[in-house]
């Protein structure tokens, strides 16, 4: 298949680089950034000067952008997605999206007869490089199964969830579990530390016992050793994933109170201008405020 890669960012870079690596489809990639680019192009993807370039002859069209924003000006804008592909071919939208924005490029898709998957992935930027991550899609079943091929040559576990933003929904749900998990992580570590056991000691009780999650291994990947930036996962990209979750439970009526007290302290750590660092950079709200550093 020819897949046009659009967004070859810290997510992107490595799922289009497993495509080139790991299958014989034909790849080519489009992003902003030259240095992204070339990072692709290097394995044997072919680069494209504009939008219109990687969208015309495509198969598959897939995103991997950073705001709900950022994919309606790709695939909504002037000469964009929309403006240049055509009936046969598909658009997947792997990026963290808004599900009212999945809605709406969906609905502008079909109206020209494109099909449109919502494809959010899980798994950081080491289940991307290992093609480890989770893939949660929705959309038609059908194009679901044309589309497996490419997206099982990224992915170990790509799951269809439903219609079209179903996979958005499970992403989001899944997001504001793991920075629930991290927060109450930096809160539990800074209450034990600040008493005085040994972060390394107690990181190994929590690790082998009932309060263990993957937040365990982020937080001593990254933060507990100090390396912030530059991020595997921007805590500017988290808070926009858990303010879309909220934006949800609030239009279904559900009450997210778990969620909306660590967006609160997300909100707090982007206050201190940490927003491009890593996003277990909330640790360092709890740091300055106890002036205690756990480590590093
Ligand atoms: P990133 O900022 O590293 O990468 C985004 C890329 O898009 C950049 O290379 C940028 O140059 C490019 N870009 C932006 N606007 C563009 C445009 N108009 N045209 C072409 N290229 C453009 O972000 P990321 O961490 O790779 O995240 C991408 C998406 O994946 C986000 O929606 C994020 O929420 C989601 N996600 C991230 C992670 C993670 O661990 N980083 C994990 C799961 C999901």
């Amino acid at each position: 298949m020819k897949v046009g890669f659009i967004g070859v960012g810290n997510m992107g870079g490595p799922m289009c680089r497993n495509i080139v690596k790991r299958s014989n489809h034909q790849v080519t990639v489009f992003d902003l950034n030259p240095a992204a680019v070339k990072a692709c192009t290097d394995l044997g993807a072919t680069a494209a000067k504009s939008l219109a370039d990687v969208t015309k002859g495509a198969d598959l069209v897939m995103t991997s952008l950073p705001m709900p924003r950022d994919v309606e000006a790709v695939a909504l804008g002037d000469g964009g997605i929309l403006a240049n592909i055509s009936k046969g071919q598909t658009y997947i939208d792997l990026s963290t999206n808004a599900p009212s924005m999945v809605k709406k490029v969906g609905a502008a898709m079909a109206a020209k007869g494109i099909a449109m998957l919502d494809a959010p992935v899980s798994g950081g930027t080491v289940g991307a490089e290992a093609a480890t991550i989770a893939i949660m899609v929705g959309g038609d079943k059908k194009v679901f199964e044309d589309a497996l091929p490419v997206l099982q040559s990224f992915s170990a576990n790509v799951i269809h969830m439903g219609g079209l933003g179903a996979g958005t929904v499970a992403k989001l749900v899944n997001n504001m579990l793991s920075f629930c998990n991290m927060a109450a992580l930096v809160e539990g570590m800074m209450l034990g530390t600040t008493y005085g056991l040994d972060a390394d000691k107690l990181l190994h009780v929590i690790a082998n016992s009932s309060g263990n999650s993957n937040a365990v291994k982020n937080l001593s990947l990254r933060a507990l050793q100090g390396k912030y930036s530059p991020p595997s996962f921007a805590l500017d990209l988290a808070y926009k994933d858990l303010h879309l979750a909220l934006e949800l439970g609030d239009e279904l009526g559900v009450p997210l109170a778990q969620g909306a007290s660590t967006h609160n302290l997300q909100r707090m750590a982007r206050g201190m201008g940490f927003g491009p660092d890593d996003s277990s950079s909330i640790l360092r709200v709890y740091e300055s405020v106890l002036k205690h550093k756990i480590k590093a």
